[in-house]
């Protein structure tokens, strides 16, 4: 089974030296993305659903934290290669995209070129060659004058069209998952549901497998195949996204439910 997988969590465990002492704040999460698959996390703010991304693309101090189990990804565990070899892991394979996207563009440089250096240093790229896929990049994410934006800053962009930034760079190392952590929770909710569209047919057209972290069930449904429900740490629920709403059972589950209008 785990051998089709995109992505397959085994025991995920990953504990936090805090004051001297080994805390965990994410115990025993297994889970699997199929191709083409979206699966969500879902859980209230502090249940560990980013600190088990930021886990699975080993983004997490290592002097300060502790990652166990095993993360596999294509076919390799991610927890027992090189950090050299996780670079480039990172720079092919698997892309993430956050909640305020102006943390992960760097604000001095155009955003044409920030792409381009995606595609220039892990794609091969001439820097014409780059430039002409950034400007499809780009246009594949519906950003309005793709090419005359190349030259614009991360500033010059609003809060929607800097998150279509962000997933235009995540898609330019073609990766096989994409992993938005609350991509749109920062966005007004016309903008939310504009960017949630996108990452659906983006899903389809590329068929790429994602995984969606969200505290909003609303979310959940508009976009999930599966679902992970994460409480204080744990896995509490998981299933098909149909089954966790006809039929969840944990009492948290219960409660993000009736929360959904
Ligand atoms: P969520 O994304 O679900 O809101 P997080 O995964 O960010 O939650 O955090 C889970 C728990 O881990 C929280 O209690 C948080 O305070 C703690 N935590 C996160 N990062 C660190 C860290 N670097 N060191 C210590 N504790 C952390
Ligand atoms: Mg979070």
């Amino acid at each position: 089974m785990a051998q089709n997988q995109i992505l397959s969590v085994r025991n995920l465990t990953t504990s936090f030296l805090v004051d001297g002492e080994w805390k965990s704040v994410v115990r025993n999460v297994s889970f699997d993305v199929g191709p083409g698959e979206t699966v969500a996390i879902v859980g209230e703010s502090g249940s560990g659903k980013s600190v088990t991304s930021l886990s699975v693309m080993r983004l997490l101090a290592p002097d300060f934290s502790r990652i166990e189990g095993s993360v596999m990804l294509a076919g390799r565990d991610l927890l027992s290669i090189s950090e050299k070899e996780m670079r480039g892991v990172r720079g092919n394979d698997v892309s993430m995209i956050f909640q305020e996207p102006m943390t992960s563009l760097n604000p001095i440089f155009t955003i044409g070129r920030q792409i381009s250096e995606v595609l220039t240093r892990h794609k091969g790229m001439s820097n014409r060659q780059a430039r002409a896929e950034t400007v499809k990049l780009l246009e594949k994410v519906r950003i309005p004058n793709a090419t005359a934006r190349f030259d614009d800053y991360p500033h010059q962009f609003s809060g929607g069209m800097r998150q279509r930034v962000m997933i235009a760079m995540a898609l330019a190392s073609k990766p096989k998952l994409l992993i938005a952590d609350e991509p749109t929770t920062a966005l007004d909710v016309t903008i939310q549901g504009q960017i949630l569209d996108l990452i659906k047919v983006l899903q389809e057209e590329e068929g790429m497998s994602v995984l969606f972290i969200t505290h909003d069930m609303g979310v959940v449904a508009e976009i999930a195949d599966r679902t992970i429900v994460m409480y204080r740490g744990e896995q509490v629920e998981s299933g098909p996204t149909e089954e966790i709403f006809h039929r969840g059972k944990h009492p948290y589950t219960r409660a993000l439910l009736s929360a959904v209008p």
